[in-house]
C-alpha cells in the first residue's frame, strides 16, 4: 500500500491542555490507515492574537497515511468534533486544533486544504517542534532553523 508522510500539527489552551494534547496524539495513532511514527515533546507558548486567554499547548506528530489530504482532513476534522462534544457536556470552553503541516512534497490548494499550511512558516510554536522531530526538514528551500531566525520564539517544552 502507498502511504504518504504527513506532519501534524497539535494545539489545545484548555484548562487541561497537556491531557487534551496527550490524548490527540495517542488517537491520531488509531485513526483509519494512519500511524504515529514521531511525536514531539509538548511545548508551551503564547496565544496569537487576544492575549486574555490561557497560554497554548503544542506538539506535533509524523504520520504515516495511506489516507488522501482530503481523507485525512476529514478525519482530523471528526476528532476535534469529538473533543468539542466531549468538553461541551462536562468542562465548558475548551480547544483542540490539528492542522496538517505537510503532506510529503505535495502542495495543495483547495477551498477547504492548503498544504503546506500557509501560516507554519511564521510560527514558532510549530516549527520548534517540527524542528525536533525532523531536524533536516526544510519548507519553501529553507532550514527551519533560518525561519525561526525572524521570528519571536517564546516557545518553551514542557519537561
Ligand atoms: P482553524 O481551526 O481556525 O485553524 O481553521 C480550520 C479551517 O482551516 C478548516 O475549515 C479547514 O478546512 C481549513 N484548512 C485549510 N488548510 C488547512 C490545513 N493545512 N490543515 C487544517 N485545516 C486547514
Amino acid at each position: 500500500m502507498r502511504t504518504s508522510l504527513a506532519y501534524i500539527g497539535l494545539g489545545s489552551n484548555l484548562a487541561t491542555p497537556r491531557r487534551q494534547v496527550a490524548t490527540a496524539l495517542d488517537e491520531l495513532d488509531t485513526l483509519p490507515l494512519c500511524r504515529v511514527t514521531a511525536a514531539s515533546r509538548l511545548y508551551a507558548s503564547r496565544p496569537v492574537g487576544p492575549q486574555d486567554q490561557p497560554d497554548f499547548v503544542n506538539a506535533v506528530a509524523a504520520l504515516e497515511t495511506a489516507l488522501s489530504p482530503l481523507a485525512l482532513l476529514d478525519q482530523l476534522q471528526a476528532l476535534e468534533q469529538r473533543h468539542r462534544r466531549r468538553r461541551e457536556r462536562r468542562w465548558g470552553p475548551r480547544t483542540l486544533d490539528l492542522d496538517i503541516l505537510l503532506f510529503d512534497a505535495t502542495t495543495v490548494v483547495r477551498p477547504r486544504l492548503k498544504v503546506p499550511h500557509p501560516e507554519m512558516h511564521r510560527r514558532a510554536f510549530v516549527l520548534r517542534p517540527l524542528r525536533e522531530i525532523d531536524p533536516h526538514l526544510t519548507l519553501h528551500g529553507q532550514p527551519l532553523g533560518r525561519w525561526l531566525d525572524g521570528l519571536d520564539d517564546d516557545v518553551t517544552p514542557l519537561s
